[in-house]
């Protein structure tokens, strides 16, 4: 199965909760067990797993990110978006997750994140099943 799920973002970081949308892709093509792979093809966002109960958690991820990667740094890159490149690269670019019964064998708490560091912008995220 090969998939490509958009995100519209709406701010210039931002954690969106993809889960839902990732498992609905899975049961539309009638998926029930798997390996799902999800990729973000691009440079300022991507893709991290955790709790999805408490949204301050989103919130408190953000807030050490800006921390840890200022806005204003003698960065060279000229199109200004180097705090963005940065926080794609440690946060990361993939994420595999186990597919039982039709949905993602996630923690109880956890959920799928797509992370805009560049927003607002339409982004994309490949899913495959193998
Ligand atoms: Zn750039």
């Amino acid at each position: 199965m090969k998939k490509v799920l958009t995100v519209e973002t709406t701010s210039r970081t931002q954690l969106i909760d993809i889960t839902r949308q990732v498992e609905k892709a899975i049961q539309s093509e009638g998926i029930d067990d798997g390996i799902c792979f999800l990729f973000v093809p691009h440079t300022t966002a991507g893709i991290t797993i955790n709790e999805n109960a408490d949204p301050s958690v989103k919130a408190d991820i953000l807030m050490v990110l800006n921390k840890i990667v200022p806005w204003k740094e003698a960065y060279q890159h000229l199109e200004g978006n180097s705090p963005a490149h940065i926080k794609a690269s440690i946060i990361g670019a993939s994420e595999f997750i186990a597919v039982e019964g039709g949905r993602l064998r996630l923690g109880t708490w956890q959920g799928v994140f797509f992370c805009e560091f560049d927003g607002p912008r339409k982004r994309k995220i490949y899913v495959r099943v193998v």
